[in-house]
């Protein structure tokens, strides 16, 4: 029997959060992060298969067209704690006399972890705050919420699918029969300003809260540019690590440091690979 889109989708989100785990030993730099994350978008795409050989997806060639609910669908998961819920077109139908002729109550899988939801939720936080998306937060989308913009080829889409703790909302801007909706066609332009528009609007509604991590995440500074271990002067930001996740722990290079970690650094350098055990203990 054919496969629903949406379980395709399960399976596309599934196979990425298991490169998270598996190939990279669990720490991706923010950027391996965004670049995954626009090729899910773009591979979603329809009209778009260049990206599926920048990575390895067999398992997802047959996917064919992914709707915007859908993908929508698909991201809510991460503010969900990881429960991917099926879209209902029709919730209830109640008869003249008050019962229910027809009820459709909600299906629900988990489909990742709470960890790894939550490390998506801060990711794409991460791009609402500092990423492609941050005019949103002009635009009075200014309380906790995450999301993508997706452009493809010849700018035929433009994407932004993203959530609070609350709703999840997915918009896309195109024609019926696919072209080029104008230069520079990009997500964060064409869509970032309808969906900020209504969920502006819908926060007054469904008021969105923080995103709580799961109690098993550690959290721990990073440097915003070597997404190493931070030293004095280093801008710094909180990744979440879940266990068994590597935590970096080479200093950054990129910023001065303090005397000490400057000694620190130079000194691991030098030895590289020898003898790591012993000097993580004398700079402690
Ligand atoms: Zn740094």
């Amino acid at each position: 029997m054919e496969r629903s889109r949406l379980e395709y989708t399960s399976e596309l989100l599934r196979h990425f959060a298991d490169l998270r785990d598996g190939t990279h030993g669990g720490a991706i730099s923010r950027q391996d992060k965004e670049r995954l994350f626009t090729a899910s978008v773009t591979l979603l795409d329809p009209h778009a298969r260049q990206p599926l050989n920048e990575i390895n997806t067999d398992l997802l060639l047959g996917t064919g067209e992914v709707t915007p609910l859908d993908l929508t669908a698909a991201f809510a998961m991460f503010p969900n704690g990881g429960m991917a819920v099926r879209p209902r077109g029709m919730i209830r139908v109640i008869d003249a006399d008050g019962g229910t002729a027809y009820d459709n109550p909600p299906h629900t899988e988990r489909v990742i972890s709470p960890q790894s939801a939550f490390q998506m939720v801060s990711m794409l936080e991460d791009v609402m705050d500092r990423g492609t998306a941050s005019a949103a937060r002009g635009w009075g989308v200014r309380f906790p919420s995450g999301g993508k913009t997706g452009t493809t080829n010849e700018f035929k889409d433009a994407w932004f699918v993203g959530f609070s703790s609350s709703i999840a909302v997915g918009v896309w801007v195109g024609f019926d029969q696919p072209k080029t909706i104008g230069r520079e066609g990009y997500g964060a332009r064409y869509a970032l300003p309808i969906w900020s528009d209504f969920m502006r609007r819908a926060s007054r509604l469904r008021v969105p809260q923080a995103f709580e991590p799961p109690e098993t995440l550690r959290d721990e500074p990073l440097c915003r540019i070597s997404y190493l271990k931070p030293v004095e002067g280093c801008p710094v930001y909180t990744e979440y690590f879940k266990k068994g996740d590597a935590i970096p722990s080479r200093l950054c290079p990129v910023h001065q440091g303090t005397v000490k970690q400057r000694v620190q650094r130079a000194v691991e350098g030098f030895f590289s690979g020898m003898a790591k055990r012993v000097l993580r203990g004398i700079f402690k």
